[in-house]
This record gives C-alpha cells, structure tokens and sequence, in this order.
C-alpha cells in the first residue's frame, strides 16, 4: 500500500463494490453482525486458542484518586499477545465492521475524511471529558 491511501478512496471503494446489501436496513444488521464478529473473533482468541487470556476483575482505585490519575489503575484485561492467526482474524472481522459502517456514511452520502477531522478537533480539544 503506498502513503496516498485515504479514508476518502476507502469509502469511494466501498460505495462501488457495495451492491447485495445497499438497503439501509441490510446495512444497520450488517454493522451489528459485523461488530458481534469482532467480539467472537476476540473471545475465540481466548476460548478457542488460548494465546491470549482475559482475566478481568473490578479494579482498586482509592477514594481520593484523581482524574488525572485514574488511567493508572485501568487495566485491559487482557494476558499475552495475540498469535499472528487471531490477530490477522480480528484485523478482518474489524476491517469488514468498518466496510458496513462506511456503507452506512454513504448512505448518508457523510464524509468520513470530514466526520474524522471533526472528531479528532473535538478530542483534541476536550481530551479525555470529550468521550461521550
Ligand atoms: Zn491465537
């Protein structure tokens, strides 16, 4: 992939190669099978292959902490590191959830180069209390 790549070209091509489900209401199931893929694809790396573990639990976070200084006790939960075959899976599973949310923007005929670049003023400029 050379450097010119553009989330604009990513969505042209998705416009173009979108045909089976151009219904906004195949669209809306396919983000939703699409995102449910991404948590399989996550949970079988657990379950099914064992390369990662996830041992979650309530975290211990002192009274008096501040904001600043919560991020610090926050954990992902996760053990290990993906082997190459879940990651290149989860890749996909998130690729093709990003192809239907893309779809769902055309739809709208929303530009995403645009939606982006807002959303990334707004965090830059709200940081951490812009997340909704
Ligand atoms: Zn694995």
């Amino acid at each position: 992939m050379d450097g010119n790549f553009s989330l604009k070209e990513f969505q042209e091509l998705v416009d173009d190669v979108l045909i089976r489900h151009k219904s906004i209401l195949d669209i809306l199931s396919k983000v939703q099978e699409s995102s449910a893929r991404v948590n399989r694809s996550v949970a079988k790396a657990s379950t099914n292959c064992g390369c990662i573990k996830i041992h979650a639990e309530k975290p211990d976070i002192p009274d008096d902490v501040t904001f600043s200084k919560l991020k610090s006790y926050m954990s992902n939960h996760v053990e290990g590191d993906l082997c190459h075959t879940c990651e290149e899976k989860i890749k996909q599973e998130i690729s093709n959830n990003l192809f239907y949310l893309f779809a769902l923007c055309n739809n709208f005929e929303f530009d995403v180069e645009e939606m982006t670049e807002e959303y990334y003023k707004q965090l830059k400029l709200l940081g951490k209390y812009g997340l909704l």
